[in-house]
């Protein structure tokens, strides 16, 4: 069997009770198989960024999972569909969204899945909850240069 990978997922939602889809997110992922949940940020409020809707309740879990990067995002697609996920257009609000950061050291550019993420950096609100769950992968430097965006800790 392949050896565990340490992963970080983001988990997004700004429509419906936006708290508990997070909540129920985490649980969620920590049922998927051959997957465990190691680590979970507090929950973030934040304004939508290059979106609307309601504000977003933001968090990222650290997981150990035997899963490759690629079965595991089409397990969180399948967690995103059972939450009522829809995509109506580019950065709808959503019931929920979850975006895989970091899978182990890996680099990967294919058609469906890059990592790590193209748009984490820059971002409070995917930044600040890493740095809780995994302090080694966010710099200071990069919580910084974020310091300005308002997010609020639950
Ligand atoms: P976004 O999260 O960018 O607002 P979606 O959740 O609709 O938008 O994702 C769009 C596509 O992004 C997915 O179909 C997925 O294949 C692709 N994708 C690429 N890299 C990743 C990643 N690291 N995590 C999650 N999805 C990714
Ligand atoms: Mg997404």
């Amino acid at each position: 069997m392949r050896e565990p990978v340490i992963a970080c997922i983001a988990l997004g939602a700004n429509l419906g009770d936006a708290k508990q889809a997070v909540t129920d997110a985490m649980a969620a992922i920590h049922r998927l198989p051959a997957t465990r949940v190691q680590a979970r940020s507090r929950l973030w409020r934040s304004a939508p960024v290059e979106a609307q809707g309601p504000d977003f309740i933001n968090a990222v879990v650290r997981v150990e999972t035997r899963l490759d990067a690629m079965a595991l995002l089409a397990a969180l697609q399948g967690i995103e569909q059972a939450a009522g996920r829809e995509r109506p257009y580019v950065n709808a609000p959503r019931t929920l969204d979850l975006d895989l950061l970091l899978y182990g050291d890996g680099c990967i550019a294919s058609p469906k899945l890059t990592v790590p993420h193209p748009r984490m950096m820059g971002r409070a609100f995917v930044l600040r909850p890493l740095a809780e769950v995994a302090p080694g992968r966010v710099g200071t430097a990069q919580l910084e240069a974020v310091a300005g965006q308002v997010i609020e800790a639950m």
